[in-house]
């Protein structure tokens, strides 16, 4: 079973992508740490993807879905894999299935968890963490007991400079731009599920695996 979770920077996915990975026995697969790996390894396609990053641009479609690809080698028999925040383009959705028909696979499920962008904004802008323990605060859900600081007492809490307002609405925007063509290019194939995002992380655990026994039964 192969898994696609779209959702936009905040929302919530790799809680979500945790909990379908230890439920359906999924591996946990992205881009970023493909590419990572390839890289650290020196494989061909890592020393590839690196000649494009040298010159300072995008690596390939077709490079991506090849170490994509090559991650999903290590599935096994009758399990899947979650592929986290991939595709990110209809260049590589494109490539994605041509790749996985070859093996006579599909894109089972894509999951969509949408969130309203002002609550992806209060939710990232409001994230703080200790620099010193690496403790997680946040201003509103999860407030540390003194103003500012670590509750082990150890600093003044620190945030990321990518989870400022200016930067989140931009990552937002940038989100909408890519996945909206995508979302259409799944619902063309009938296969994808909204998952309102907007409430408890129970009641998202909860949609998510009703739509996943819905289209894994179907
Ligand atoms: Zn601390």
């Amino acid at each position: 079973m192969i898994v696609v979770f779209l959702g936009p920077p905040g929302a919530g996915k790799g809680t979500q992508c945790k909990e379908l990975v230890e439920r359906y026995g999924l591996l946990h697969l992205s881009s970023g740490d493909a590419l990572r790996r390839h890289r650290k390894e020196g494989t061909e396609l890592g020393q590839k993807a690196q000649s494009y990053m040298d010159q300072g641009t995008l690596v390939p479609d077709d490079l991506i879905v090849a170490m994509m690809m090559d991650e999903m080698k290590n599935i096994e028999q009758g399990n899947g894999a979650i592929l986290d925040g991939f595709p990110r383009t209809i260049g590589q959705a494109e490539e994605l299935d041509a790749a996985l028909a070859k093996t006579e696979a599909k894109v089972d499920v894509v999951l969509n968890l949408e969130v309203d962008d002002s609550k992806l904004e209060e939710r990232i802008t409001g994230r703080r963490s200790c620099p010193v323990c690496g403790a997680a605060y946040h201003i509103t859900f999860n407030p540390p007991q003194r103003e500012n600081q670590c509750n082990a007492g150890c600093s003044e809490l620190t945030q990321r400079p990518d989870d400022t307002s200016e930067v989140v609405q931009n990552r937002i925007k940038t989100y909408h731009e890519q996945t909206s063509p995508l979302v259409e290019y799944y619902q063309a194939k009938g296969n994808i599920v909204n998952i309102d995002g907007n409430v408890s992380i129970d009641k998202v655990t909860q949609s998510i695996r009703v739509a996943m026994d819905e289209m894994t039964i179907a």
